[in-house]
């Protein structure tokens, strides 16, 4: 696919906009490509476009949005190896990430969303009323920088199978792997008008997106301080709103866990992706008692990583997004020092000379009320408590807005499952349960409202209607 690009894709024709943005690489900081600055002009074609589509693309049965999401899983397998590249290009993801987090995942993403249209009874019946769930009609679709193809299939694949006609404005950091989506949408035979795309800024199209009378249903990823102002333009012209924020989420580590074994995943989970995850463990609680040992061990895992060239299959952290990004990030750290904590990692391992790398950072001493422990910082940094007994630690995990994600450790099952039913968010993993496309994905309170993934992501593109016979 040709990277330099100034188009927007609207009614299956793609139109050149004459703008562009660049896309640098954020390990070597050259220039490997565009996306379209487009505009409101191009956002008002784009979902005049979906709307024409949407009478069409609803009135077909569900298997028939089955086969062609499936067709598409299918263009976009055989663009593999390239999405996997830009990938690494635009956000500098390792491919030890980039491959299965980025892309394999995506392409399980949308399965999923073909098998449940395909399964979903659309027409259920209630003693005397018939329950229709219809597509909610045309989807704003604004998608973030750290996992764009992830993001836009968690989004599209439900939107699809519903039955909605779509706009989707990727980040203007990372628009490449949306242009080779966007291609394969045509190369599958999705009907014109079903797919647009329009790429540029947050203010050009994504507040003219949220603002547009003609979209029904706004699903936001994204920042919450963003989020917040797209919802409000949205439900503004009464538009539905799902929205997936940021995250602070906790890894309780019980006191009959294996310490070290818990310590390192959660390194490993707040690591993943440079530490650009929203639902990355970004904070470690551990037994008072077992404080000092808990922060070497995750100091000693942080120091141990490889961080360098995304290319490289030995690369376990890359670079972060952009120098912006990087700044906000080492801002955060010294102000964490400058307010008492310690920075308990010491790694001396050379970094690239280009790029915006920032090795792993482990942080202690930090108080549970510090900006550091209850805001996200979106980077490779780990902030490690102790806590007195389960109901501190339960305290704790929920002391922060946000509500994504979280982690119990317990050799007692029952245990560690009443923990988690008492962490006000979105998701828990008990010991080293497994990531799964068909468990509902989405926030509490500052991490948003809405769900992605599975049954619960396909309802929230639909609407109801109650026939009463
Ligand atoms: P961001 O909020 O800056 O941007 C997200 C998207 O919104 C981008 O496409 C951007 O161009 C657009 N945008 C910016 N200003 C806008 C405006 N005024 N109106 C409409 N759209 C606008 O977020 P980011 O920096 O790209 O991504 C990082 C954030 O995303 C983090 O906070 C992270 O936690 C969050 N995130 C959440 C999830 C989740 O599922 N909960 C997943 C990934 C990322």
């Amino acid at each position: 696919m040709e990277t330099t690009r100034d188009d927007v894709l609207v009614n299956g024709v793609w139109h050149p906009v004459g703008r562009s943005i660049a896309v640098e690489n954020p390990a070597t900081t050259l220039t490997v490509g565009s996306g379209a600055a487009a505009d409101h002009t191009h956002v008002d074609m784009a979902v005049r476009a979906a709307r024409t589509a949407l009478p069409g693309w609803s009135q077909t049965t569900p298997a028939e949005r089955a086969d062609l999401i499936e067709a598409l899983v299918e263009a976009l397998r055989s663009h593999r190896d390239e999405l996997v590249d830009l990938t690494i290009a635009e956000v500098g993801a390792p491919v030890s990430v980039a491959r299965p987090w980025h892309v394999d995942v995506s392409l399980d993403i949308l399965s999923s969303a073909a098998s449940h249209a395909r399964s979903f009874e659309f027409e259920q019946r209630h003693g005397d009323v018939t329950l229709l769930r219809r597509p909610v009609g045309v989807a704003g679709l604004i998608t973030p920088w750290n996992y764009p193809l992830y993001q836009l299939a968690a989004k599209i694949g439900s939107a699809l199978a519903a039955g909605c006609t779509v706009v989707h404005k990727p980040s203007e950091l990372t628009p490449l792997s949306a242009y080779l989506f966007a291609e394969a949408t045509v190369e599958a035979g999705l009907p014109v008008g079903v797919f647009n795309l329009v790429p540029g800024t947050g203010p050009d199209v994504g507040g003219p997106l949220a603002a547009h009378e003609g979209v029904d249903l706004m699903s936001f990823t994204g920042s919450t301080v963003v989020g917040s102002t797209v919802a409000a333009a949205a439900v503004s012209h009464l538009a539905r709103v799902s929205l997936e924020l940021g995250g602070k989420s906790a890894s309780i580590v019980c006191d009959d866990a294996d310490l070290a074994n818990a310590v390192r995943w959660t390194v490993d989970s707040c690591m993943l992706n440079s530490g650009q995850t929203c639902s990355a463990w970004t904070r470690l609680l551990v037994p008072q008692s077992r404080l000092a040992e808990a922060v070497d061990i995750a100091a000693q895992r942080a120091d141990e990583m490889v961080v360098g060239d995304p290319t490289e299959t030995a690369t376990e952290l890359g670079p972060l997004v952009s120098s912006l990004q990087l700044q906000r990030v080492t801002d955060k750290v010294e102000q964490a020092v400058q307010r008492g904590a310690r920075v308990a990692t010491s790694a001396t391992t050379p970094l690239p000379n280009t790029g915006h790398f920032l090795r792993p950072v482990v942080l202690a001493d930090v108080s549970v009320d510090d900006p550091a422990s209850r805001e996200e910082i979106f980077g490779p940094v780990l902030v490690v408590h102790g806590y007195r007994d389960d109901e501190h630690a339960i305290e704790i995990a929920n002391n922060t807005e946000y509500g994504l994600a979280g982690a119990v450790w317990s050799a007692d099952p029952a245990r560690a499952a009443g923990i988690a039913a008492r962490l006000d968010t979105g998701q828990v993993f008990i010991n080293e349960a497994e990531f799964s496309v068909e468990s509902p994905f989405g926030g509490w309170k500052h991490s948003g409202f809405g769900r992605e993934f599975g049954l619960e992501g396909l309802l929230e593109f639909t609407e109801l209607t109650a026939v009463h016979h």
